[in-house]
């Protein structure tokens, strides 16, 4: 037989297939040791076939099987990946087994076990330890070798394993994350309108199905539902939830309802614990995949039901190549499965809803609570007749009084801003120059914690100034509030009250989000501060009070999809108040209190929101009545980036002068962001107005990289800077 071999190198001049002869135990799907010019790499095996292309003879041999880490619709689903984005097959199916477990990384973890022999052996009289050792493993029969190191000490083990009184194995150790998460949970009765969504979702064609319902409806327990039905009938789930915000409690609500079926896949988890869920899933000991974006490619097989939840957040979209839109391959896997595809959303995005309003795809409304429960209560609060007033602080008159009231009655707040770092840029009142990060073309945050300055692009951190690097002088100031400078704030105006701070810098570290949410919903903090992260997701019954702090921030980036961003953030945010018994109350501040977006979230007004966006997005022709490309080459020597700039230009050029109908924006220019670690960032920007060209698009603008100026595509991008 002979085999066809992706090897995994990622030079797109070895972007093809080579042909192997296949020894005993190849199977397609096999990964492989294979030789490789003077080397021996690992490979994966995509086919099997009866005769080379080239004549048997001349074929080397696999060297060796790894194992069968690729399921039959792991490689259907590569190639159509591939061919989509235009990635290299090597890298293509990288997407599909843990980094760490390529080129043996990590592997399964064993641990050695001392296994008590019979053999009789002669322990001098003096030597206690290993008279004691020999004893306690006579009894025992077997016990792990550094237990027995531990108890008894290396010496005295060591000798006696030279005398033969054990001998040792090899014993598969599963390294499971949040062990003792859950607890246990039985399924909830449905109520009427969740038995209602379930059995429209299951007696429907159609492959993908919108569940458009308010916070706090019961969504959660409709995807449970669906997934128990696949598990009942031998099958598998998937199912996704944004990166930042509930991995954790989510697991844990589907770890007591599923035990250890449910295996996560989750950036935050040791090397080992990644693999051996994965391995988990592969070898069908668990059935569900929990996770972010990349449990998307989780190994199952035979796929009964596919959850993608907040189905119109950001972190759906992979920023590394291939850059892969998560809901378009959870598609392609419900196709190849026959299964369904549910999209859930309190406030779906634009694209989604169109296609459900249009009938591509299946549309579930939920308009009301579970509990009935009101939505909160919106108090707006005008920023600007705050200010004039004379009240410079982060918090409104409003929302103070609202803050007291909620604690004074024993409940908890949650305050909520958009950024990070105690202030958002430093500023020299001299010159006006706003400092920036030296790798990266965007300004530096202040932190007083730690009184340094951070890139929040890069990471970088920075001494605090003195003085302006530039003209030297020393009136620094700072603008903007971050979580930090709200914290600070808040204790002046609440020194009894316990606050708890959740951003990007208190939640790193394992399980770093877990620990602060869990302290807020065990009451062991009264105000939870924090940026997007607490925005979703999060069930805390004694939250009667949510303060969105900054709402307008968002509407001024120069983005197509501002508008929509912000209505997404206001609402459920809002949704975080009043899920239990009591009625809860939202504290909106703007300076912008007459703008319609914020009247359409103030008044849970999806529909006239969407109704608005769609003619606004129609009228202007942008996404999703038109696509936005952009094709960046990025390099560290400027000079080799305007080098590769220059042909990826020319030669799209001609796609667009073959077709400019099919054009309504073409040009190239420096990115807004013209500099990020280091490299600098080149684009050609483009709208178009069908997928049609497409394809050419990848060809062209890929086919012009080299070694230093790499070239990629984006597809409406998240952000365009
Ligand atoms: P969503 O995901 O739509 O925001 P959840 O699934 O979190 O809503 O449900 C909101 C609340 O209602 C949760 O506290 C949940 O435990 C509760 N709940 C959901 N379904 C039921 C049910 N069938 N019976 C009783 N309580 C329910
Ligand atoms: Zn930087």
């Amino acid at each position: 037989m002979t085999a066809e071999v992706i090897v995994d190198i990622a030079h797109s001049e070895v972007d093809k297939i080579f042909e192997y002869r296949a020894i005993e135990g190849v199977e397609e799907g096999s990964r492989v040791r294979v030789p490789f010019g003077k080397m021996t790499v690992d490979g994966y095996v995509m086919r099997l076939k009866e005769k080379s292309d080239f004549g048997d003879g001349r074929l080397k041999s696999v060297t060796s099987v790894i194992d069968r880490a690729l399921t039959r619709e792991c490689l259907e689903l590569a190639k159509k990946i591939a061919a989509r984005y235009h990635c290299p097959m090597a890298l293509t199916l990288r997407l599909f087994l843990p980094a760490e477990m390529r080129r043996g990384a990590v592997r399964e973890l064993f641990k050695n076990v001392a296994v008590y022999s019979g053999a009789p052996v002669a322990v001098r009289a003096n030597a206690k330890a290993q008279a004691a050792a020999l004893e306690f493993l006579r009894e025992q029969k077997r016990c792990g070798y550094t237990e027995l190191c531990e108890k008894f000490g290396a010496a005295a083990v060591r000798a006696l394993a030279e005398k033969g009184a054990f001998t040792v194995e090899k014993e598969r150790v599963s390294r499971t994350p949040m062990r003792d998460a859950g607890g246990e949970a039985a399924a909830r009765t449905l109520t009427q309108a969740q038995r209602g969504a379930v059995e429209r979702i299951k007696s429907s064609a159609k492959t993908v199905q919108l569940i458009h319902g308010v916070t706090g409806s019961g969504k959660t327990e409709i995807y449970l539902t669906l997934i128990a039905e696949a598990l009942k009938e031998g099958k598998t789930a998937v199912f996704l939830v944004p990166e930042i915000s509930l991995t954790p409690q989510m697991f844990s609500q589907l770890r007591a309802r599923f035990g250890s079926a449910a295996a996560i896949m989750h950036s935050g988890l040791s090397a080992g614990e990644k693999f051996d869920e994965w391995h988990r899933l592969r070898t069908g000991e668990a059935r569900i995949a929990i996770g972010a974006r990349s449990a998307v490619f989780a190994p199952v097989e035979n796929v009964g039901v596919i959850v993608i939840d907040e189905e119109h957040d950001g972190s759906y979209a992979s920023e590394t190549n291939p850059r892969y839109d998560t809901r378009e391959i959870a598609k392609m896997r419900a196709e190849y499965n026959g299964c369904k595809l549910i999209l859930g959303s309190a406030t779906p995005s634009v694209e989604t809803y169109l296609k459900a309003t249009e009938g591509e795809y299946g549309l579930i409304e939920l308009p009301e609570r579970i509990n009935k429960n009101p939505l909160p209560e919106m108090i707006v609060a005008d920023m600007r007749r705050e200010v004039r007033r004379g009240n410079n602080s982060p918090f409104s008159a409003a929302l103070r009084e609202e803050l007291e009231n909620c604690l004074e009655s024993g409940n908890q707040a949650i305050l909520f801003l958009n950024r990070r770092g105690f202030a958002q840029s430093v500023v020299c009142r001299e010159c006006g120059k706003v400092i920036k990060c030296e790798r990266c073309d965007v300004s530096l945050t202040y932190h007083s914690e730690e009184n340094c300055l951070k890139c929040h692009m890069c990471g970088a951190t920075y001494k605090m100034l003195s003085a302006c690097p530039e003209c030297g002088g020393v009136h620094l100031s700072y603008t903007g509030t971050g979580t930090q400078k709200v914290v600070g704030e808040l204790k002046k105006l609440l020194p009894s009250a316990r606050i708890l701070r959740m951003d990007v810098d208190t939640t790193s570290g394992k399980e770093g989000h877990y620990k602060i949410l869990k302290k807020f919903a065990d009451h062991e903090a009264d105000i939870l501060v924090g940026t997007q992260m607490i925005a979703k997701g999060h069930d805390f019954p004694s939250v009667t009070l949510v303060g969105i702090l900054d709402a307008d921030m968002s509407l001024h980036f120069s983005d197509y999809r501002s508008g929509e961003r912000t209505f997404q953030l206001v609402t459920p945010v809002s949704g975080r108040s009043g899920r239990a018994k009591e009625k809860g109350k939202v504290v909106l501040q703007t300076y912008d209190p007459e703008n319609y977006i914020l009247r359409f979230a103030m008044h849970y007004d999806y529909a006239a929101f969407f109704k608005h966006e769609v003619s606004l997005r129609k009228a202007t022709a942008f996404p999703p009545f038109a696509k936005i490309v952009r094709v960046m080459v990025t390099g560290e020597e400027e000079s080799k980036a305007l080098e590769v700039l220059k042909p990826v230009y020319f030669s799209l050029k001609e796609v667009y002068d073959a077709h400019p109908q099919d054009f309504l924006f073409f040009n190239k220019m420096k990115s807004p962001v013209k500099k990020i670690q280091d490299k600098f960032r080149y684009q050609v920007l483009m709208r178009i107005r069908n997928e049609r060209l497409l394809p050419e698009i990848y060809e062209r603008a890929l086919r012009e990289k080299t070694r230093d100026v790499l070239v990629y595509v984006e597809e409406n991008p998240a952000n365009l800077s």
